[in-house]
C-alpha cells in the first residue's frame, strides 16, 4: 500500500517526530498495547495537522486568530439579519460583506518557502512554518521573495563570469 510507505518515509525524515524506542512518535510516551506509532488518536491527529496541507492551513489560521500576522487585518463580521429593519438594507450589507470578504481574504504562507516541495502531504507544512497573511501582505511577500531570488541569481552569474 503506497499510503503506508509514504507516511513511513515522512516519519523517517520529520524533525517533529520523537524517536524513543517503544514510544509514541509524537509525544514520546510509552505506547499502549496494540498501538504501533501513536499512543492515542490525538497524537496521530497532531502529526497530520502539521503535514496535511488542508489541515495545516486551517490550524495556522486558527492559531493566528484569523488575522494577518503582518498588518493585523481581520475579516469583517457577517451582518446579522436582526440588525436591519428592511430586507433590502440587509441584502445591501450582505453584498458589501461578501465583496469585503473576497478582497480581504486570508491566505497561509510558508515562512521557509516550499520551493516545489509543496505536495499535499509534506514537512514544509509544519504549523510553525506557516503564517496567516491577508492577500495584500501575501502578494508583497511573494514579490519580495521573487526579487531576492532574482538578485541571488544575478550575483551568482556575476561571480561565475568572474
Ligand atoms: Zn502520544
Ligand atoms: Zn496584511
Ligand atoms: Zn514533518
Amino acid at each position: 500500500m503506497p499510503a503506508v510507505t509514504k507516511s513511513a518515509a515522512l516519519l523517517a525524515e520529520c524533525s517533529l517526530v520523537t524517536r524513543t524506542p517503544g514510544g509514541c512518535a509524537w509525544c514520546g510516551k510509552a505506547l499502549p498495547a496494540r498501538r504501533r506509532t501513536w499512543c492515542s488518536d490525538r497524537c496521530g491527529e497532531a502529526f497530520w495537522k502539521n503535514h496535511w496541507w488542508s489541515l495545516a492551513r486551517r490550524a495556522a489560521k486558527r492559531r493566528d486568530k484569523y488575522r494577518c500576522t503582518k498588518c493585523g487585518h481581520v475579516l469583517p463580521k457577517r451582518p446579522a439579519r436582526t440588525a436591519f429593519r428592511t430586507e433590502s438594507a440587509y441584502k445591501k450589507a450582505m453584498a458589501a460583506w461578501r465583496a469585503a470578504r473576497k478582497a480581504g481574504r486570508l491566505e497561509v504562507n510558508h515562512i521557509v518557502a516550499a520551493n516545489g516541495r509543496h505536495a499535499q502531504i509534506s514537512c514544509v507544512h509544519h504549523v510553525e512554518n506557516l503564517e496567516t497573511l491577508c492577500i495584500a501582505c501575501h502578494a508583497l511577500h511573494t514579490a519580495e521573495l521573487r526579487d531576492r531570488v532574482k538578485a541571488t541569481k544575478a550575483e551568482r552569474a556575476a561571480a561565475a563570469a568572474g
